[in-house]
Formats: C-alpha cells, sequence, structure tokens
C-alpha cells in the first residue's frame, strides 16, 4: 500500500511551475497517496487541482501564509502552512488578499530597484510570469534569467541580487495573528521549515514555545532546508512540545531541484491534523 504523504507544494497560483492541474497528476504519478496544494497567500488552485484530483491521491487544501514575528529587531519573517481550513470564512480570506496585495507592491518595488540599477527587466514581465498566482521573488528570477544576467533561481537568490541588495521585506501578518485567524477558519498551522537558516534568520525556539501555547499544531522537521542535526532539533522541541512533525518536499517544479515525496510525513501525524481540522475535508 502506497502511504507517502507530501503535506506542502506549490503550483502557478504561486511560485511553482506545475498548474495545479499538473501538480496532482504529477502526484499521483509520484505514487503520493497524499498531497496538500499549500500555494503562498493563496487558495486560488484549489478549485483546478480538485477538479484534476486523480482516482486514489487524497488531496489535502491548504496554503503557505507569509508571516512575521515583531519580537526581534528588525523583525523575522517566517511561513505558516495552514491545513484544511474554510476559504470563505472572512478575516483569513481578507488577509490573504492583503498580502497578495502586498506581494503585488512588493514585487513592483524591487523591479523598480532593479531597473535603477539599470537591469532591462518590467513590471509586466514579472507580472506575466506570475499570470494571476501570488507574485514572488521566483517570478522576479525569472526576468533576471531572461535578461541574461543569471542562469539559475538560486543563482538569482544571492546576495548581490534578491537575496539582499534587492531584496524588498514584505510586510506580512503577525504570526499569532497568523495563528489565530487559521484557528478561527477551522484549519491547522504547522511551522514551515523553522530552521532553514539559508534563507535568512530563524526565530528562537521561545518564540515556538509561545506559538504552541497559541495554537500552533504542528513543525516541518524534514525539509531539505535542514540538516540532519537540525531535524533532530525540531523533533525533540515537537515532541516537549506536543507537537505533530511533518516532513515534505516543498515542491516548486522547475524553480528548484527538490522531486515530489522527496520528504514525507508519518500517518500517525497526518491522521492527527486530519482529526483536528473542521474548515473543509480532504478529497479522496
Ligand atoms: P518571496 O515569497 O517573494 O519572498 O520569495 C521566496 C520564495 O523564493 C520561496 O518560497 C522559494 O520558493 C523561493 N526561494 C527562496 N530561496 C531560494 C533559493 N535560494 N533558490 C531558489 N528559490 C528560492
Ligand atoms: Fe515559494
Ligand atoms: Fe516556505
Ligand atoms: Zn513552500
Amino acid at each position: 500500500m502506497m502511504t507517502d504523504i507530501d503535506l506542502h507544494c506549490h503550483s502557478t497560483a504561486s511560485d511553482g511551475t506545475l498548474t495545479p492541474a499538473e501538480l496532482v497528476r504529477a502526484g499521483a504519478a509520484a505514487g503520493l497517496a497524499v498531497m496538500a496544494i499549500t500555494d503562498h497567500d493563496t487558495t486560488g488552485g484549489w478549485a483546478d487541482a480538485a477538479a484534476a484530483r486523480p482516482d486514489g491521491l487524497r488531496l489535502v487544501r491548504g496554503a503557505e501564509l507569509s508571516c512575521r514575528w515583531h519580537g526581534a529587531e528588525p523583525s523575522i519573517p517566517l511561513h505558516l502552512l495552514a491545513y484544511l481550513f474554510d476559504p470563505a470564512e472572512p478575516v483569513l480570506a481578507a488577509e490573504l488578499l492583503r498580502l497578495r496585495v502586498d506581494r503585488e507592491q512588493r514585487g513592483e518595488k524591487i523591479v523598480e530597484n532593479l531597473r535603477a540599477a539599470g537591469v532591462p527587466i518590467t513590471w509586466d514581465e514579472v507580472r506575466g510570469y506570475a499570470a494571476g498566482g501570488s507574485v514572488g521573488r521566483p517570478h522576479i528570477a525569472q526576468a533576471l534569467i531572461r535578461a541574461g544576467l543569471v542562469t539559475t533561481t538560486s543563482e538569482a537568490f544571492a546576495s548581490d541580487w534578491l537575496g539582499a541588495r534587492f531584496l524588498v521585506p514584505k510586510s506580512d501578518l503577525d504570526v499569532f495573528e497568523a495563528v489565530a485567524a487559521v484557528r478561527a477558519a477551522g484549519g491547522v498551522a504547522v511551522f514551515a521549515h523553522p530552521r532553514a537558516t539559508k534563507r535568512g534568520r530563524v526565530v528562537p525556539d521561545e518564540l515556538i514555545v509561545e506559538l504552541a501555547d497559541a495554537g500552533l499544531f504542528g513543525l516541518e522537521a524534514d525539509h531539505e532546508d535542514h540538516s540532519p542535526a537540525e531535524r533532530a532539533e525540531i523533533r525533540a522541541l515537537a515532541e516537549r512540545l506536543g507537537l505533530v512533525v511533518t516532513g515534505s518536499s516543498d515542491f516548486h517544479g522547475s524553480h528548484k531541484t527538490v522531486r515530489l515525496g522527496a520528504f514525507t510525513t508519518d500517518p500517525a501525524a497526518y491522521e492527527k491534523i486530519v482529526s483536528a481540522a473542521t474548515g473543509v475535508p480532504v478529497l479522496g
């Protein structure tokens, strides 16, 4: 019996390169039993993913929320995976919309800064790559590749480019407000790649303790951006705090090299997430 469970995957509704329909087909072809669609700050891929879902693949509808912790100076951005929430719940829906607008304004600002430095790309081009989905730096990276300034997405994330010099912060959603909003919408919140130092500063364990008190449900431990030691630390912390542990690919199609199902979630942890959610059901 196939039991592979991959709870973190992106489509063209944000910065993945497979459409939602292609994503669920690829999940089934990769032998997944369960796949979550978790685009950045949007549920825009849910309907197409649901319509194309192959028999035998269970679909968890979710999103990855752009959050921020204001307990450090400067504040630290982080990602929260939200599963099985009601997309019509007004507070969370309004926040998701605000986050997408924030992404557009920030993307345009980054493009302006690049243009001021003589880089021949345009906001129209970048918006075209996003094609109506949540705009992110990978779409700007695509324009930098097209212009011949870098050859890969990860090169575009070097500090000379989108990693630092041309990085404009998003305003994001306060992480405590995010946990509360996800829960109020019947969803389950899991902290995505909490120790991913290559993306920038990471939050201290004390914050994770506070978030657990505030209703955080789990921690993503098995992720390509974590070393084996970091995965073990997260498992220990989760055990101490009574949080579930997940593992996932964070698949982005050809914007990244990781494959679907490269990391997976234990069936028992998955069942706990499903049991705790009241927003929308798993499909399939
Ligand atoms: P943004 O959401 O606009 O801040 O862009 C962050 C996104 O860029 C992440 O969700 C990843 O998909 C992608 N990303 C971040 N770092 C890298 C990297 N080093 N190489 C390739 N993609 C990256
Ligand atoms: Fe992404
Ligand atoms: Fe993320
Ligand atoms: Zn992700």
